[in-house]
């Protein structure tokens, strides 16, 4: 650990700081008050791993040589952790001579059709209406029944439709009866069944069966206890002093700090020589090996961080950290400033308000 600024190294950056340089012991007789918040920033990332055994199930012959294979429970079995614990991954295997290919009980990889229930074919609807004549006298003399129609009492012989336009009916085979679209018959032809009323099925084409999925066709399936190593990484941090510091402080110590730095690879690690005390106990709980953890990786930064309030300038804290070329400093508005300033726009505010009010 860096050697820590001392309090002289403290009240000197700011006499310096503040354009008295050689003015630090000063600053210490006229009252200066040096409150240490030491920054702490630790990151965990571990390597959590869950395991679970289940029945795989392949369709046909199925190759397993290619994964790993283990025995017994597989909680015994060693499976190694990723080298960087913030890898994910999923390790397969298979259990030792649990492998074996099996008649699938389909019929010869087949099975019925469900969509046409083996019938091959599917109802299908006539023609629609016919555009032209939208159904209602497609022709003249038979209606499209074939038939004379009978005479409507309400259709006296002004509905009589003119026999212009009119063509031979396939129905009743009367010339200039029918409807030139549908010939007399009322509707289009269908496209799907050609008026049959059956089309054939789309799914098993006329077939009445279709592949069974489960067996891929082949009448075959392999099956065998499969054991899956799932390890992924969980993220935790810490961060200290617990009351942050100000935005403005935490982004200049970010920057301009000289941090130091740690890396513990292993739940056994001890923690970094000179870590503060109080640190120590935060961290001891956060660190604590969790059920499931097989790898971890620790950064610990610190930061030394000191506050310090002035009597000649009440208005600032002066925040000093240690940076790449000595101490830096810092200085923010004082809380004391900070509410002065906000009774001074609180004021302006009111001031305005009464402004507004009286014109
Ligand atoms: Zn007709
Ligand atoms: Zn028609
Ligand atoms: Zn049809
Ligand atoms: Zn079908
Ligand atoms: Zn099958």
């Amino acid at each position: 650990m860096a050697d820590p600024l001392s309090e002289d190294d403290i009240l000197e950056a700011i006499a310096r700081h503040i354009g008295r340089p050689g003015q630090g012991p000063q600053l210490r007789r006229t009252g200066a008050d040096i409150s240490r918040l030491p920054m702490l920033d630790l990151r965990i990332v571990r390597c959590m791993e869950i395991r679970t055994t289940r029945q795989e199930t392949r369709p046909g012959t199925y190759d397993t040589s290619g994964l790993p294979v283990y025995e017994g429970d597989l909680q015994d079995h060693p499976v190694e952790p990723p080298k960087d614990p913030a890898v994910s991954r999923t390790v397969q295997l298979v259990l030792r001579g649990s492998v074996r290919t099996l008649p699938c009980g389909c019929d010869d990889g087949r099975q019925p059709c469900s969509r046409c229930r083996a019938k091959g074919k599917l109802r299908c609807d006539i023609g629609p209406v016919c555009p032209a004549c939208k159904g209602e006298e497609p022709c003249t003399w038979c209606d499209g029944t074939g038939e004379r129609r009978r005479k409507r009492a309400t259709a006296g012989s002004a509905r009589e439709k003119p026999p212009a336009g009119r063509t031979t009916c396939v129905k009743c085979r009367k010339p200039r009866t029918a409807c030139p679209e549908c010939l007399g018959r009322g509707t289009k032809k269908c496209p799907q069944c050609d008026d049959t009323g059956f089309r054939v099925c789309p799914v098993c084409e006329g077939e009445r069966s279709t592949e069974h999925t489960p067996c891929g066709g082949t009448g075959l399936v392999t099956l065998w206890t499969g054991g899956s190593v799932r390890q992924a990484p969980e993220r935790t941090s810490l961060k200290r002093p617990e009351q942050a510091p100000p935005l403005r402080v935490r982004q200049q110590t970010g920057r301009a700090g000289a941090w130091e730095r740690d890396i513990l690879t292993s739940a056994g690690d001890p923690l970094p020589d000179g870590l503060d005390p109080a640190h120590a106990e935060a961290v001891e709980p956060v660190l604590a090996v969790r059920q499931g953890e097989v790898a971890r990786r620790v950064d610990i930064a610190r930061l030394q961080l000191a506050a310090v309030t002035i009597p000649d300038d009440p208005d600032h804290v002066f925040y000093v950290f240690p940076g790449h070329d000595g101490p830096q400093v810092l200085p923010v508005w004082s809380r004391r400033r900070s509410l002065r300033v906000a009774a001074v726009v609180a004021g302006v505010v009111v001031l305005v308000l009464l402004v507004v009010a009286l014109v």
